[in-house]
């Protein structure tokens, strides 16, 4: 039992970090880490990027909040950027990923119902990671996730990831949409084949159902495009995002397109804190600086060095199972349980992360030196070799 007056929902937790600078942190001791983590996929900029804090700070000065009976200025300038960037129509502004995932998901449900669908059903696959509120647990295929939360909102069912064929057999007519991540992130930094996405547009279109994008880990940027789905010239009809989009703020987007686009309408949804002023300036901030720097090219680069660095150096090391990636979203797959080596990496001032009990999950912010990258792979090689 925690002794602090926190819930005890994220373990034991020994180190506290008090400051950061471009791609380190700082603990409370005076350690520096070199970060290759990222907040989990959030600080692509690293910390106290100059334009995310000025953009912070000036919009403090002027107006951190009002409500959305009321035009926001920066709200509106993020969502023509990522209307313009994305190829999407409409955006609405969450909290977090998992309300990003709520709003799509009331999207589906409402398109079914439309359609003239009691009970519209949703396929999403197994390992993927949707969110810890009601519905996306439920659309979330992890077990673990789920249990002691029962009963579950009703209207999803898993299937294997990468399997085209599995979403045919468990199609009924109640189905409207799919949902998946372009790369599971959670699930174990799991790349389908390369036209796994194409194949679902597909289907998506000669059965009337939307094709929903879970890009709150793989988008701005992490993969080497805006959007993962942009490797595959594919629109979806609605896509999420959150984690990379204001650098360490929290806020979340649903994206949608066509017939998705225009569903959710006056009274449908909202939200009190959702698209403020504060957040979207530094979503602003941050999604201009991605751009102007073509910081996706490079982290397009960085990944493709980083795997070829691990691919040559891991390549006669028994206990690696896979090495697997897309842009600076890495996973390296062990053949047993390695979550030890989250300390040893610290202990060697690297940050990183274990997920799906064996896989190395690396997902530094984008804007590392090649020597920054190199360190990282050499502390990993080095600590999976020991
Ligand atoms: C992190 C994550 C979520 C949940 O986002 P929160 O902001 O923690 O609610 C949902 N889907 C994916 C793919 C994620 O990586």
């Amino acid at each position: 039992m925690s002794d602090s007056a926190l819930m005890n929902t994220y373990g034991e937790r020994t180190t506290t970090l008090v400051k950061g600078d471009g791609a380190y942190l700082w603990d409370s001791e005076g350690n520096r880490y070199l970060d290759a983590l990222s907040g989990i996929a959030v600080c692509g900029l690293g910390y106290n990027h100059p334009a995310v804090t000025r953009a912070i700070a000036e919009q403090a000065e002027k107006l951190i909040h009002c409500s959305n009976l009321y035009l926001i200025e920066p709200q509106q300038a993020l969502g023509q950027i990522l209307v313009d960037t994305s190829g999407m129509e409409k955006v609405f502004f969450s909290n977090s990923g998992a309300e990003a995932n709520e709003a799509a998901l009331k999207i589906a449900r409402k398109f079914g119902q439309q359609k003239g669908i009691s009970h519209p059903h949703v396929i999403t696959a197994d390992r993927s990671f949707h969110g810890r509120t009601m519905a996306t647990l439920s659309a979330t295929g992890n077990t673990k996730v789920k249990q002691g939360f029962e009963p579950l909102v009703e209207g999803f069912s898993h299937v294997p990831y990468n399997d085209v064929d599995a979403i045919k057999a468990a199609a009924t007519a109640n189905t409207v949409a799919i949902m998946v991540e372009p790369v599971q992130g959670e699930g174990g930094v799991n790349v389908p084949a390369p036209d796994y996405l194409n194949a679902l547009r597909e289907l998506c279109d000669s059965n009337d159902w939307l094709l929903i994008l879970d890009e709150i880990q793989t988008g701005n940027g992490r993969t080497g495009r805006f959007f993962a789905y942009q490797h595959n010239n594919i629109l979806p009809d609605v896509v999420t995002t959150a984690k990379g989009l204001g650098n360490g703020v929290p806020i979340g987007a649903c994206l949608a397109r066509g017939k998705a686009a225009e569903i959710l309408q006056p009274g449908n949804h909202g939200s009190t804190f959702g698209g403020n002023p504060l957040v979207c300036n530094a979503g602003l901030a941050a999604t201009k600086t991605l751009l102007e720097q073509d910081l996706m090219t490079r982290a397009a680069a960085l990944g493709e060095m980083m795997l070829t660095q691990f691919r040559e150096t891991l390549s006669d090391v028994a206990c690696v199972v896979d090495i697997r990636g897309k842009g600076l979203m890495i996973g390296i797959e062990l053949d047993q349980p390695c979550g030890d080596l989250v300390a040893q990496a610290k202990q060697k001032g690297v940050l990183i992360n274990v997920t799906a009990g064996n896989t190395i999950r690396l997902l530094p912010p984008l804007i590392i030196s090649d020597e920054q990258a190199r360190t990282i792979v050499d502390t990993v090689v080095d600590l999976i070799k020991q």
